[in-house]
């Protein structure tokens, strides 16, 4: 990712970087031309996104500590309420893990971060399974 000063058909350096440490990341570049300052703000998501695509910052590609927090809440998969383990474990073992990844993924689509059976009733129904 690199900046360009528009005025001055410049490449713009980098002059700052702060990582606060809640998966946002500021950078700062400035034009060594005109000493026009821009800065990048991201939140998580964006962070990311820029960590995925491998993208280097002043040089240094930014620590990976800081965007593995992000990456534990984004993978991170929903948490299964005791009702819903509980109607999760009358289903045979065999297909219990398949089961359980359909709801978690089910669930995690549409933002919902606590399975119930609720939920899993709205699933059944939504993706026509039966039993399960
Ligand atoms: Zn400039």
């Amino acid at each position: 990712m690199k900046f360009l000063c528009v005025e001055c058909d410049q490449q713009m350096a980098f002059a700052e970087r702060q990582l606060p440490g809640d998966g946002t990341l500021a950078a700062t570049f400035k034009c060594p031309k005109c000493g026009r300052v821009v800065a990048m703000l991201t939140n998580p998501m964006e962070t990311q996104l820029v960590s995925s695509l491998g993208v280097e910052i002043g040089g240094r590609t930014v620590p990976v500590e800081a965007f593995e927090t992000v990456g534990k809440i984004v993978s991170g998969g929903p948490s299964w309420s005791s009702d819903a383990q509980e109607r999760l474990a009358r289903v045979p073992s065999f297909v219990r893990g398949m089961v359980k990844k359909i709801y978690g993924d089910y669930a995690k689509e549409r933002g919902i971060t606590e399975i119930t059976p609720a939920v899993m009733d709205t699933a059944r129904a939504e993706l026509g399974l039966e039993g399960m």
